[in-house]
């Protein structure tokens, strides 16, 4: 970090800032020019706070050099993160499917798409007990009974289970849950990131519509720093400016991602597209572009969905996305 001086700054203030920094615990580097004077923050500058510097009176500017974030940061982490889910492997050079309704709406409904995805190679099945609907009138979810249909799906056709969490209080409920997942609504919900972080479950974390990549990572932080290293993350789509997608899939924030931490990406081009028969060619993308998995809606009767009906894909649909992907995946030179 580096701290830009006003011109003319008083000296008495420039002493006060000195001292100020010191006990920050990082290191200082004064230099002055002829022009500029600038003081370098040398160390662990990720628990500095740039808008006290910018506070002070002798200060015109500060920058950042390295990364407002540290756990996440591949600079200090530079082999691939691996999240252990049972015997699945996120993040291993594998690639890994993960599948299932939007919500989860009943029994029957939810164990017929738990062996169809398993049957077609998911490693992992997906369903919303509680669901973060725009509007309070549309279906909430089955909440505690789906939470508890998805645990005896998932333990009768032997696939771990992912799902949402809305709030910090429900963790005891989701004690038995693989893996949990933070919405993109939650994405700064910092408070139940910071519980997440106090237990060891792996988390998806879902980018939020409108967050940047740094701000993402950042929410990963979150968690990483109260000590729970399992973090995936999920690219799901963005807000802009269009309008005949959902969400734009922001495709290059695999490569980003990839590159700025250490952590395993996925994809979920289901509520990136919007509509289901974008969902394959997006997949694709998110292989070439360096993902290491999916995440895919799948319902037995999309026409009849509660939620995401548009996005979803039928059961057989799933099963022809699959020979897609795999068949991608082997081109890409990597195993599923
Ligand atoms: C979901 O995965 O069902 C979901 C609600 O996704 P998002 O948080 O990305 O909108
Ligand atoms: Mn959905």
């Amino acid at each position: 970090m580096v701290v830009i001086l006003k011109k003319n700054a008083d000296a008495g203030k420039i002493r006060a800032l000195l001292q100020q920094i010191d006990t920050l615990g990082v290191q200082t580097n004064y230099s002055e020019g002829t022009q500029t004077t600038v003081i370098g923050l040398i160390g662990d500058t990720s628990r500095v706070d740039m808008d006290t510097l910018l506070a002070n009176e002798a200060v015109e500017d500060v920058k950042r050099i390295t990364e407002p974030y540290k756990a996440a940061n591949r600079r200090f982490h530079p082999e691939d993160t691996v999240v252990a889910v049972g015997d699945v492997r996120v993040g291993a050079g594998t690639f890994n499917v993960i599948a299932g309704p939007c919500s989860i709406e009943s029994e029957e409904q939810l164990t017929t798409v738990a062996r169809a995805v398993k049957e077609s190679g998911a490693k992992l099945l997906r369903g919303g007990a509680f669901k973060p609907r725009t509007s309070p009138y549309s279906f909430q979810g089955l909440e505690n009974e789906g939470l508890r249909l998805l645990l005896a799906a998932g333990k009768a056709v032997g696939l771990p289970v992912v799902t949402e969490i809305m709030g910090e209080s429900q963790l005891d409920d989701f004690a038995d849950v693989d893996v949990i997942q933070v919405g993109a609504r939650n994405m700064q919900n910092f408070r139940l990131l910071k519980e997440l972080g106090r237990c060891r479950k792996p988390i998806l974390l879902k980018r939020g519509l409108s967050a940047t990549i740094e701000e993402f990572l950042m929410s990963a932080e979150y968690i990483m720093a109260g000590g729970n290293p399992n973090v995936i993350l999920c690219e799901r789509g963005i807000r802009t400016f269009e309008t005949m997608v959902r969400n734009n899939l922001d495709i290059s924030a695999v490569p980003l991602l990839k590159r700025q931490s250490h952590l395993p990406v996925i994809v979920d081009p289901s509520h990136a597209a919007g509509m289901a028969w974008m969902v394959e060619p997006l997949s694709r993308a998110a292989i070439a572009a360096g993902a290491d998995g999916l995440m895919i809606e799948v319902h037995n009767n999309p026409k009849a969905a509660l939620c995401d009906g548009a996005q979803s894909l039928d059961p057989e649909e799933f099963g022809r996305l699959m020979a897609s992907v795999t068949s991608r995946v082997a081109f890409e030179g990597r195993r599923m």
